[in-house]
């Protein structure tokens, strides 16, 4: 049986992201994908690093901001290792609160410049939306690098063949079994996202849910430059002029499907902040699974079986929370005290 130091089940941007600093750190890497690398919920995410306090659970705001922080040099390097593009935007986020309650926050976030002025396109109306510097970024350039950079680093893959279960020997984690064959490691990591608790021998309690988006050609390329978040709908531009509106948040167990009058829902709510948008062609609609927990916090860190080791559960914040999971679970798993606390994310807590 082939053997490796470190397996990690499933090439989502958390498996990815890990993969490449364990294999900074000197160990031999396995990636192992039930279907293609980075096609499930790291591909279908809109990609805003939204570290902005309001929606973030309070336990995970200074892994938030570390990791949004963490951002352009992240980036950076898979670029670099990739030899791939990646579009990281930094023009900054119009964010509508939802109830009058955040005058205050009026205040400490003010625009920098007139509505008029940061967003012509914008319907004229009363509300102002509060100016926050939170970047984004194209999920799936960032995956695709990851990806590319993880093989030029000797990182090995094995896909379309889902891992099962988790062989412990001696009372560790030894072998990941497949559909197909079977593979040895020491370390085993799942980031599985919302598949996560199919794996045995540990059930953690990760669930799928499901967003719709649908993205559509902005009829004048900078027709919208800023992200734009209210709670009805979200707009996200990409430099190409391609303008993602999402998303819903729907528990539909693991259907990607999607539903056109749910996404005339989500259009609807785009035209009345940005009437132009009415001739904006529709380009493509999908759906995704966000990796959910009963408590909406990731899963991090050790399992009860010395060796085995779990990241997932990142639910709407994976792609802004990659960067941070990647280091904080790679200094736990060689043995580092991690630079966060990170019991409020331990696998224990639903352990009854
Ligand atoms: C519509 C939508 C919008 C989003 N918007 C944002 C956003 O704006 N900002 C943000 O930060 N986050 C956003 N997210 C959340 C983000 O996409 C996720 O938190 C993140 O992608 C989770 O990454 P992951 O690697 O854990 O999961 P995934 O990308 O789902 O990767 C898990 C991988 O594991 C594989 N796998 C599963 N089971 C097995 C098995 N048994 N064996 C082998 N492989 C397996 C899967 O095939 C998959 O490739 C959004 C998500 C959705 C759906």
């Amino acid at each position: 049986m082939k053997s490796w130091d470190t397996i990690i089940i499933g090439a989502g941007i958390i498996g990815l992201s890990l993969a490449i600093e364990l294999r900074k750190a000197g160990m031999s890497v396995l990636v192992i994908e039930k279907g293609e690398p980075g096609r499930e919920a790291s591909w279908a995410a809109g990609g805003m690093l939204a570290d902005f306090g309001l929606e973030i659970p309070a336990p995970l705001q200074a892994l938030a901001r570390a990791s949004a922080r963490m951002y352009p040099e992240f980036v950076h390097e898979l670029e670099d290792e990739s030899g791939l593009k990646i579009d990281l935007r930094s023009e900054g986020t119009l964010f509508f609160p939802d109830s009058k309650q955040d005058h205050a926050l009026q205040e400490s976030h003010p625009l920098p410049a007139s509505l008029a002025k940061l967003e012509p396109a914008f319907r004229a109306s009363d509300r102002l939306p509060l100016y926050v510097q939170e970047r984004c970024v194209d999920p799936r350039h960032l995956t695709a690098a990851a990806i590319a950079a993880a093989r030029h680093r000797g990182i090995d893959f094995s896909s379309g063949d889902p891992a099962r279960a988790i062989e412990i020997r001696d009372g560790k984690a030894a072998v990941v079994r497949t559909d197909r064959t079977q593979f040895a490691a020491a370390i085993v990591v799942n980031c599985a996202g919302a598949w996560a608790g199919q794996i045995r021998p540990h059930a953690f309690p990760t669930r799928p849910v499901k967003g719709q988006m649908l993205c559509v050609a902005m009829p004048e390329k900078d027709l919208v430059s800023h992200v734009v978040r209210s709670s009805d709908v979200y707009l996200i531009p990409r430099s190409d002029g391609r303008l993602v509106i999402g998303a819903t948040q729907e528990e539909a167990g693991f259907d990607k499907q999607t539903v056109p009058e749910t996404l005339q829902k989500l259009r609807k709510a785009a035209l009345d902040l940005i009437p132009k948008l009415a001739d904006a062609r529709i380009l493509e609609a999908w759906a995704g699974l966000r990796p959910g927990t009963p408590d909406k916090l990731p899963i991090l860190g050790e399992t009860a079986t010395p060796g085995y080791f779990v990241a997932t559960g990142h639910f709407r914040d994976g792609i802004l929370l990659a960067p941070i999971t990647g280091r904080i679970m790679r200094q736990v798993i060689t043995g580092q005290q991690p630079e966060f606390d990170l019991n409020a994310f331990a696998a224990e807590r639903f352990r009854t």
